[in-house]
């Protein structure tokens, strides 16, 4: 098998605050993502992505939210972790495609500092990653501020196919 899917999902409670964490950059907000690490929803999405695609488990699995460790934890770290196990069972990413569902704040202006992040932190090209963003549309948890959520879905191929 030379390619490999996978798809990622995550969603985080929102409370006030003032930096939102996302695709491992930090956006000015009155806003911000409560969780065990840095709750960057984004990065947790493509993390679960990666692993996915080659069947090699899920975030918590690799680190567990009652492991003292993974409090506050760099939400980079955990994915460039994850990433190396992928390439350590002989995988590479060929493409990421994600979708940020948030209703405030706007992430036009912010998208491709998060490609290119995100680029950074798999150290692959920009063109690789896709970053789309969506609002709730004013319903639903999203739609009134309670949380944000991301999707991803990556695509693997074997190295040397
Ligand atoms: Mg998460």
């Amino acid at each position: 098998m030379t390619h490999r899917i996978g798809i990622g999902h995550d969603t985080h409670r929102l409370e006030t605050g003032h930096v939102l964490r996302l695709g491992g950059i930090g956006i000015p907000h009155d806003r911000r993502a409560v969780g065990h690490s840095d709750a960057d929803v984004l990065l947790h999405a493509v993390t679960d992505a990666l692993l996915g695609a080659a069947a090699l488990g899920d975030i918590g699995e690799l680190f567990p939210d009652d492991d003292p460790a993974n409090r506050g934890r760099d939400s980079a770290e955990m994915l460039q972790l994850a990433y190396r196990r992928v390439q350590d069972a002989g995988y590479r990413l060929v493409n990421l495609d994600c979708i940020v569902f948030a209703q405030r704040p706007k992430l036009g202006a912010y998208k491709k500092g998060i490609q290119a992040r995100l680029a950074e932190i798999l150290e692959t090209a920009p063109e690789a990653i896709g970053v789309k963003a969506k609002t709730g549309e004013l319903v639903g948890p999203v739609g009134r501020e309670e949380a944000i959520a991301a999707e991803c879905v990556a695509l693997l191929e074997r190295v040397g196919a």
